[in-house]
């Protein structure tokens, strides 16, 4: 399969397609090496993944302008993804021990109070990452960090779109000498498909449509799967908001990743006395914004689409609103080979259109105006889809009582994606734009482990207990 590198069609290199045989070849073997791997502990483990730290940094240029070739993206963005990959390694080994110790469990229950209690997390024995195309390296190491902390054996399963920088964290292992119980395997949708028939759990990154697939398989199977998926996440500005802040804040987070991240702002409502002077301060930024082509040296904010098939969605969103009454303020077309979208606003929007409804995944910014809070709060809820918010206002008290009413994973006040980078949070959608337990805090290393109760009598032990035989 050839990889192309999407803002100058050139093609980066290719890769095997692999097949079910090729899969389960790789995890019958990853299967056998885990046990060794879950005998080092946390604390052993935890070293090999400071190692894989280390090898990051120390290969960064390497490693950004691999990341650069395959997705066009800004360097900053390519920067953003190795400094969060090691922020997750330092914050999830710092922790790991902590996180998987055995628990006691205080006495409760006539029947138990002579018996220690103990719950113990023992890993599911190989896990499957598959991820999506945005973040190439970040979200491949997000998900597979915790996992072999956990002291499971992982098998990714990066996009087609963008497999080298999860192949270069499969260099990385080796390297660094880790155990041999991190494999990459490659392919399209029949590859991911066949880690979800070959491996114990599945932790999955991508759209929802692949994600209903994935969680019915997962279920055919028994298997649990975690699965993150799309968002269509609203920005809501309040009328006594830092309008300075709250345009520069969605302009970023509207944009980044030439739209291109499951917690990007995709639409943004308005109180109306600050509508107007909102939209003046937003579209004289987006039109500030330098897009080209995502290479090492270039002074640029927004890189390119990742593939033509995604710019061909924006487009028909815009397309569709505009039909439907909508106005362009400014951008609106695309490169004519795809490989860019204009920085667009869009106003005249409602709901009745697709790219307020729908995943956009794009460059594109609709704004609408709302009578009051009420409003913005009813609209933000419309959605099929609950993945995070942003709320903008002076008065923090007010931004919380927002915050409660929304149906969303997270909520970010005066601010965009912080929620992404803290690991202590859960992060995770509602509704259609998640399902399983969230990444992030404890729970994000013990997600990846099966739970066991073990008890026994206190010693000494009784010969016989009360309510064995014989009854009386
Ligand atoms: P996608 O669903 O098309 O593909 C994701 C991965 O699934 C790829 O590796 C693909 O090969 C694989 N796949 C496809 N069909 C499969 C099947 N039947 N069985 C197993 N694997 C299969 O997603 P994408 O287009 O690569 O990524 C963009 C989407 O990812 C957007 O919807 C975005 O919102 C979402 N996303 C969500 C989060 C989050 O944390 N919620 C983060 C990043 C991206």
């Amino acid at each position: 399969m050839e990889v192309r590198n999407p803002a100058s069609g050139q093609v980066v290199g290719e890769v095997d397609v692999q097949t079910s045989d090729h899969v389960s070849a790789a995890v019958r073997t990853l299967r056998q090496r885990q046990p060794s791997w879950e005998r080092l502990g946390p604390r052993g483990r935890a070293t090999w993944l400071r190692r894989l730290r280390d090898w990051l940094l120390d290969n960064e240029s390497d490693l950004l302008d691999r990341i650069q070739s395959e997705t066009g993206k800004p360097r900053q963005e390519a920067l953003l993804e190795v400094t969060l990959a090691c922020d997750a390694i330092n914050y999830f080994s710092d922790h790991a021990a902590e996180f998987l110790a055995d628990e006691r469990i205080r006495p409760h229950g006539l029947l138990t109070i002579p018996k220690s209690r103990l719950r113990v997390y023992r890993p599911h024995p190989v896990v499957g990452v598959i991820s999506p195309w945005n973040f190439p390296l970040l979200i491949p190491a997000v998900d597979a960090i915790p996992a072999l902390l956990a002291g499971a054996a992982v098998v990714v399963k990066p996009s087609e779109v963008t497999p080298f920088s999860a192949l270069e964290l499969a260099r990385g292992w080796r390297e660094i000498g880790a155990p041999a119980v991190f494999a990459v395997v490659t392919g399209d949708g029949a590859t991911g498909a066949a880690v979800v028939d070959a491996v114990d759990m599945v932790q999955f990154t991508g759209s929802t449509a692949t994600g209903r697939k994935i969680a019915a398989r997962a279920g055919e199977r028994l298997i649990p799967c975690s699965v993150e998926l799309g968002g269509k996440d609203p920005a809501i500005v309040l009328a006594d908001a830092d309008l300075e802040r709250a345009a520069n804040g969605i302009v970023w987070g509207a944009l980044a990743n030439s739209g291109q991240i499951c917690i990007s702002v995709e639409r943004v409502y308005v109180e109306a006395p600050v509508y107007q002077r909102f939209l003046e301060l937003l579209t004289e930024r987006v039109r500030a914004v330098r897009q080209g082509a995502g290479t090492p040296g270039a002074e640029i904010e927004v890189g390119a689409m990742a593939t033509a098939a995604q710019t061909e969605i924006v487009r028909a969103h815009v397309d569709a609103a505009v039909a439907a009454g909508a106005t362009v303020v400014c951008g609106g077309t695309a490169a004519p080979d795809g490989a860019f979208f204009e920085p667009t606003v869009l106003t005249g929007v409602d709901h009745s259109m697709v790219c307020m409804r729908e995943e956009t995944f794009g460059p594109t910014i609709p704004v609408m105006r709302v009578a009051d809070e009420r409003e913005a709060v009813r609209l933000a809820n419309d959605s099929e889809y609950g993945l995070s918010a942003t709320v903008w206002t002076g008065d923090r008290a007010r931004g919380l009582r927002v915050a409660r009413q929304l149906e969303v994973g997270a909520v970010n006040i005066n601010d965009a994606y912080t929620n992404l980078f803290a690991f202590g949070l859960p992060h995770g959608g509602w509704k259609t734009s998640g399902l399983g337990t969230r990444l992030g805090g404890a729970q994000g290393i013990r997600k990846y482990c099966r739970q066991q109760a073990i008890t026994a009598p206190r010693i000494p032990a009784l010969r016989s207990e009360i309510t064995w035989y014989p009854y009386s």
